[in-house]
């Protein structure tokens, strides 16, 4: 399965079993390209897509890209992404890029932008963390230390959360 944009018309191309091809025009909705091989599956819990919705989801897996190597794309209909949710997606995937499809033309076309400070995205595990505590009403704050392998630092309690960490906390629902 490959990806093919030409000019704005953006198809996504399936091989069937018996080598036909199968083209599916994205109408509106999200296309999470160039996600790290392996981690599509997470990218949906980090978006709380089941396949339950009866939304169109498409996902492929494990693609040759010139530009990572190996990577997964997901395909959204009718779904946009808050910025909650692209910042979730930059912890796990920190090369994604993220296209918005409107009446089938890609309308914006942008790299995930992990930033330097997170609000309210990662739990502090340090139990005794001033965030935790039910009568405070403080929101966790992480300062990122490292982005390859990617490290956060609580900025309450200095605690250092690492990559599977935070992949645990996203997919633990
Ligand atoms: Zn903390």
């Amino acid at each position: 399965m490959r990806m093919d944009c030409f000019g704005m018309w953006c198809t996504l191309v399936a091989h069937d079993k018996v080598g036909n091809i199968r083209i599916v025009k994205i109408h509106n909705g999200t296309v999470i390209d160039h996600i790290r091989a392996g981690h599509a599956l997470e990218v949906l819990q980090i978006l709380g897509i089941t396949g339950k919705e009866g939304s169109v989801v498409t996902l492929a897996m494990n693609i040759s890209s010139s530009r990572i190597g190996s990577k997964d794309i997901v395909k959204i209909e009718d779904r946009f992404l808050e910025d909650s949710e692209v910042a979730r997606i930059a912890l796990v995937a920190p090369e994604a890029t993220i296209n918005k499809i409107r009446d089938s033309q890609v309308i914006d076309k942008r790299r995930v932008e992990l930033p330097d400070q997170l609000t309210n995205i990662v739990i502090c595990p340090n139990p005794r963390c001033i965030t935790n505590k039910e009568r405070e009403p403080i929101l966790p704050k992480y300062q990122v230390v490292s982005r390859k392998p990617i490290k956060l630092k609580c900025l309450y309690c200095w605690t250092i959360v690492d990559e599977d960490e935070i992949i645990s906390q996203f997919t633990e629902r």
